[in-house]
């Protein structure tokens, strides 16, 4: 059984990994940390049925519930903190949280498993995937990405990345893929890659259309992660290797 601590447990991402975590038969949602619910039950905040869990302000509660592994999906300003604060308790990590950048020092020690990754869903790797395979016989690429209006983060850290595959696959630095940021209500998450040559596009494009999409990479991601020692970014080495 895996114990896993939810910080941000109580916003728009973190309740849905609560309601996954608690869902998974080899996992246990033993500590929930939100800074606008503490002190209230996860049974009535979130509506799981007989969870015990009580949401907490203080990281500390995932070390008094013994978590072994902390997500995160907070906000740029606290993630690296987070992340930080969990390699010294020796918890291992998953952070969906983006917009921040990564630190070296995460992946200079072994005894601790962070990962970080922009997009959990599972189509959203492959869309990476298959564009970086494109940009190696179609190099002239642009990004266009749109979400929610809620979105801080521009461009996406899905778009960071996506930026970066294409690159590798030309064999240059990722600061010329250009990308374009659309933010309206009534969007989720949505990425569209296009490819131009001379007489033809290829458009590759990827909709989150509800939040649950994420959630089978987030359970990955925990199963995996306390065997990955070091960082790790994004969920394609997970699905390589599964
Ligand atoms: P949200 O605002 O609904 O939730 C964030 C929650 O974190 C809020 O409840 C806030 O009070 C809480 N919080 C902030 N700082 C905290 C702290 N120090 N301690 C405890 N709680 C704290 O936002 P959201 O839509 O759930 O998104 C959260 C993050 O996840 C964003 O960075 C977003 O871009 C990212 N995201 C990632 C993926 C992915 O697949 N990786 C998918 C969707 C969103």
């Amino acid at each position: 059984m895996i114990r896993v601590g939810v910080v941000g447990a109580t916003g728009r991402m973190g309740a849905e990994v609560c309601r996954a975590v608690d869902d998974g038969s080899d996992l246990s949602l033993v500590a929930a940390i939100s800074r606008s619910r503490a002190g209230e039950r996860l049974e009535d905040v979130l509506g799981l049925p007989g969870c015990p869990v009580v949401a907490s302000d203080r990281l500390d509660a995932l070390v008094e519930a013994s978590a072994d592994v902390a997500v995160d999906f907070t906000g740029a300003e606290h993630a690296p903190q987070h992340i930080a604060w969990c390699i010294q308790q020796g918890i291992h990590v998953v952070v969906g949280t983006t917009g921040f950048p990564l630190d070296e020092a995460w992946g200079r020690q072994d005894a601790v498993g962070v990962l970080v990754a922009p997009n959990f869903a599972i189509g959203a790797v492959l869309m990476m995937r298959f564009a970086g395979e494109a940009a190696a016989s179609m190099p002239d690429a642009e990004i266009i990405e749109l979400h929610h209006a809620q979105k801080r983060d521009a461009p996406s850290g899905t778009a960071l990345l996506t930026a970066r595959a294409i690159a590798e696959a030309r064999g240059v630095d990722g600061g010329d893929v250009p990308i374009h940021s659309i933010r309206l209500p009534g969007l989720v998450a949505h990425q569209e890659v296009l490819f131009g040559a001379q007489g033809q596009t290829l458009s590759i494009r990827h909709d989150t259309t509800d939040r649950s999409a994420f959630m089978p990479g987030v359970l990955l991601a925990i199963r995996n992660v306390g065997r990955r020692p070091g960082l790790t970014v994004g969920l394609d080495p997970l699905l390589e290797g599964a």
